[in-house]
């Protein structure tokens, strides 16, 4: 398992994930957030393993921006910020939820201790079951409700969900944690009031190749060859096409794409409610000498 492209691309993602906590995001727009995470993934040397995530309030997940997106960040919001970045292939996957109103600080907190409670349980053998038993009562114990419709996942060379899924509740049966096997784990937290659900939305932002079969429009093919050749099966935005071909074409020619199904367009992603959600992931790789957690934080201890 190429573990040393692992380690270096949770180190970048990890740096990048500090700085992004405690960045003041007020006014700026979701579209200066991810081209500004995006940007320091790659000044890093990393490429980005999806387009970040911005979603804000009772968007779960699944949010990017659009072409020069005009939605500003306001100081009563909380907006989960999630970051891919790989080397070759092999990713790293963090979140953090930055959050301006204190009434929802709680919710914060109860994500990343769900989060940090999961990572001192895990080994080799582990039940994911049993993570998402610890995820769930760390949750309730606070007085809120995991999000049971989303997990955490495995992951494999340009593939984000290859298969197994670390649930947020407990759940019956399940796999054990594989040795030399990347996943991420990633509790959603949402209000009591919250259904501790997410349907679909209408806005679809986020795309992947699906198939590349020719459409018999030279210019869809181009650009399906133009996705395959940057993106390659991995998630992207219209704003990474946008560099090349101009908006209103690109849109045009993403839709054919998708009316092809050579590429899937993935909707965001609501709490039922429509209460607030907060998130936090990290990405771990169980081996024989212990769980390595690719995006760990980096303290800096001085002595
Ligand atoms: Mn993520
Ligand atoms: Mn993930």
């Amino acid at each position: 398992m190429p573990l040393e492209d692992y380690i270096k691309a949770g180190k970048i993602a990890a740096e990048i994930r500090e700085m992004v906590r405690v960045k003041d995001w007020i006014g700026k727009t979701v579209y200066e957030i991810c081209e500004e995470v995006e940007n320091e993934i790659m000044k890093r040397g990393a490429k980005c393993a999806f387009p970040v995530n911005a979603s804000i309030n009772e968007i779960a997940a699944h949010y990017t921006a659009e072409p020069n997106d005009p939605i500003v960040i306001k100081d009563t919001d909380l907006v989960k910020i999630d970051l891919g970045a790989q080397i070759n292939g092999y990713i790293a996957d963090t979140a953090v939820t930055v959050c301006y109103d204190p009434q929802f600080d709680g919710l914060v907190q109860a994500a990343e201790e769900a989060l940090g409670n999961a990572m001192s349980m895990i080994k080799t053998g582990v039940k994911a079951s049993d993570i998402g038993r610890t995820i769930e009562s760390t949750i309730k114990q606070k007085g809120f409700k995991p999000i049971a419709n989303l997990s955490g996942h495995s992951l494999e060379q340009y593939t984000i969900h290859a298969g197994r899924s670390i649930p947020n509740i407990w759940s019956i049966g399940g796999f054990s944690l594989s040795e030399n096997t990347a996943y991420a784990c990633e509790p959603f937290v949402t209000t009591e009031q919250g259904g501790g659900f997410v349907r679909n939305g209408t806005i679809k932002n986020i795309f992947a190749i699906n198939s590349r079969k020719k459409t018999k429009n030279d210019e869809a093919d181009k650009l399906l060859d133009f996705i395959w050749e940057n993106f390659n099966m991995l998630p992207f935005a219209l704003r990474w096409i946008t560099k090349k071909w101009e908006e209103k074409e690109a849109r045009e020619l993403l839709d054919i794409l998708i009316k092809k199904k050579a590429v899937q367009a993935y909707p965001i992603l609501i709490e039922v409610n429509e209460q607030r959600v907060a998130q936090a992931e990290h990405t771990f790789i169980p081996m024989e000498s212990g769980v390595t957690v690719t995006t760990k934080a980096i303290t800096q201890k001085n002595e």
